[in-house]
């Protein structure tokens, strides 16, 4: 039989993968309320001990398996795993559950669970909080090795290599653990194509399907499955002339990426002599090859949030150095823009799930990325202090994300001289010119870009957000994806509100979101006045070579009239008339 799901496409020219299925079980299992006779009290003992030794073996494996040149965090978030299933609240508790209260294991360690999920939901601070998410993670396991007979996790003794995984949901912790198990592509149930999950993804070239509802269901464990990630295609079965077709489209793609890489050492500048600037977005230190790889003339956006991932603490400031100097001294020289951390909505601290909040609220509008780091200094500080440390051993700018008004920028300001007068005081070296600038990505931003650009040194446009916000669609929700529209007449305004803002204040303006490095765009945007634009690495090839082959003078009068009668048509029609000309 063959069978065909749709989800959203999240991938670039090569994101087309062939594999075999491996279906992920993650959903929480469904644990009611069961007893058991007297006379099993210990065998039932005995099930649970069994269960949380083969959660620990299968933990073990994983971490033994971990590549030595993984990020260490990767490594210490298995490890406080592994701690808590040693953790008598884990272990023994529910043990005198099963013997006083003659409980069912599994029925046991739910009651543990929510009594532990309620103290951590009491506590004020939010670092803590977010341990509740470890715990209900670890008791999940041990769950579902009772009920399924396996965890959560591929085992480490299956070969995941080239495995296409199907899953509910997968965090952008999951993706990093995973790649490292070699699999070849990614298909979710749930999310959206500018979820933090598909941008890592998309970032590390692994194709994935997001949104492809009931996938779980529908498609079994080892059937060879085609993952086509550019149309959000995935298909079960496919027979011969489907796998040729596929086939020949890989090797396509496989060419088409040689014929690019003559690209690399070509100026980046338009057919009319105006200089491109491309940039790359980096989150993983492997990422720094794949940048210079591309030619990229600079880091324009770093995200540091990942070094938070996957680990029970916070990185401290001489860890957060460390990572820093690693991509200052990686890149050659080129400058590298260090986003302060973005912490919050789909991306958390810890590992798994992907909220930390009650489920009422909103995570995309709160306490997220400036609001976060202003409201809690000394997770904001030590980052700060590293930034600027290691600003002294190459070109740093420091970027400030999810700007909503002048006050945020002043008081990161006021943290940041603070900072200086410390590290001052510390003897400790700095650069005490390092650039400051912002992201827009929150339309009152763009609408006051102006002030902005007065009080920073440069700007950047964050449109994964500013599309969010501007058409109120929560973008890793799949429910409401169909409206994230980057053509909306709206965002296109916004865009060179910022644009023609930071011409006038003389100060830079890049572009960060995932626009920037879709080549459909790349015209459009450069007829809005963009020249610097910063993406995945592997989608700076092919820019450059739109780029390269444009008018920067005629697109800007083409977008001008389009921007001028877009009621008239439509968006996609006149993106496509401006992408032949
Ligand atoms: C953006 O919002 O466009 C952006 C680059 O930031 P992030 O995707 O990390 O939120
Ligand atoms: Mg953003």
């Amino acid at each position: 039989m063959s069978l065909a799901c749709t989800g959203i496409g999240i991938g670039s020219a090569r994101s087309i993968a062939l594999g075999d299925a491996y279906v992920l079980s993650r959903g929480p299992v469904e644990i009611s309320p069961h007893w058991i006779d007297e006379d099993k009290v210990e065998d039932e003992i005995e099930r649970l001990r069994q269960a949380i030794e083969t959660a620990r073996h299968e933990l073990r494996a994983v971490r033994e398996q971990i590549p030595a040149e993984t990020p260490e965090d990767i490594a210490e978030f298995i490890d406080a795993h592994l701690l808590m299933l040693s953790d008598v609240t884990i272990t023994e508790a529910p043990q005198d559950l099963i013997r006083n209260q003659l409980c069912r294991a599994e029925w046991a360690l739910q009651i543990r669970r929510d009594a532990l999920v309620e103290v951590f939901d009491a506590m004020d601070d939010t670092y803590l909080r977010t341990r509740r998410e470890d715990v209900e993670h670890v008791i999940n396991q041990i769950q579902k090795i009772l009920v399924e007979g396996r965890g959560p996790e591929p085992p480490v003794h299956e070969n995941m290599d080239g495995r296409v995984i199907i899953a509910q949901d997968l965090t952008p912790a999951d993706i990093i653990l995973m790649r490292h198990r070699g699999v070849s592509a990614f298909v979710t149930e749930f999310g959206g194509p500018m979820s933090h999950t598909a941008i890592l993804a998309r970032s590390l070239g692994i194709p994935a399907v997001l949104g492809a509802r009931n996938v779980t269901q529908y498609l079994k464990h080892g059937e060879l499955l085609v993952v086509d990630g550019s149309k959000g295609v995935v298909l079960a079965e496919p027979d011969d002339r489907v796998l040729a077709h596929y086939c020949q489209l890989l090797e396509d793609n496989q060419a088409h990426r040689e014929a690019l890489r003559g690209l690399v050492r070509q100026p980046s500048a338009s057919a009319d002599g105006e200089t491109v600037h491309l940039l790359a977005n980096i989150e993983l230190p492997e990422d720094i090859a794949h940048a210079r790889a591309a030619g990229a003339t600079g880091i324009g956006l770093y995200r540091t949030e990942f070094l938070y991932m996957n680990r029970s603490a916070t990185p401290d400031e001489e860890e957060q150095l460390a990572a820093y100097l690693e991509v200052v001294r990686g890149v050659d020289g080129i400058p590298v823009t260090i986003r302060t951390l973005d912490l919050g909505a789909d991306k958390q601290m810890g590992g798994r799930s992907q909220l930390n909040c009650p489920p009422v609220c909103n995570p995309a509008l709160g306490l997220r990325a400036i609001r976060l780091c202003l409201k809690e200094p000394e997770l904001f500080v030590p980052q700060i202090r590293a930034i600027l440390r290691a600003a002294a051993e190459g070109p740093v700018r420091m970027m400030l994300p999810m700007l909503s008004n002048l006050q945020e920028v002043m008081s990161a300001r006021r943290l940041i001289e603070e900072a200086k007068r410390s590290l001052r005081r510390d003897g400790l070296a700095f650069d005490d010119e390092i650039p400051i600038g912002g992201m827009i990505e929150v339309p009152a931003a763009a609408l006051s870009a102006d002030s902005f650009a007065q009080h920073l040194d440069f700007l950047s446009l964050g449109t994964n957000d500013l599309i969010q916000y501007t058409l109120a669609i929560d973008r890793v929700d799949d429910e409401v994806n169909y409206l994230y529209d980057p053509l909306h007449p709206a965002v296109l305004n916004l865009i060179r509100m910022t644009i023609d803002a930071g011409h006038r204040h003389n100060i830079p303006v890049s572009m960060c979101g995932e626009m920037a490095g879709d080549p459909n765009y790349t015209r459009l945007l450069l007829g809005l006045g963009l020249r610097r634009f910063s993406m995945q690495p592997n989608s700076i090839l092919e820019v450059k070579d739109i780029v390269r082959n444009s008018r920067t003078l005629d697109l800007r009068q083409r977008v001008a009239a389009l921007l001028t009668h877009q009621t008239d048509r439509d968006n996609e029609s006149l993106l496509a008339e401006l992408n032949q000309i």
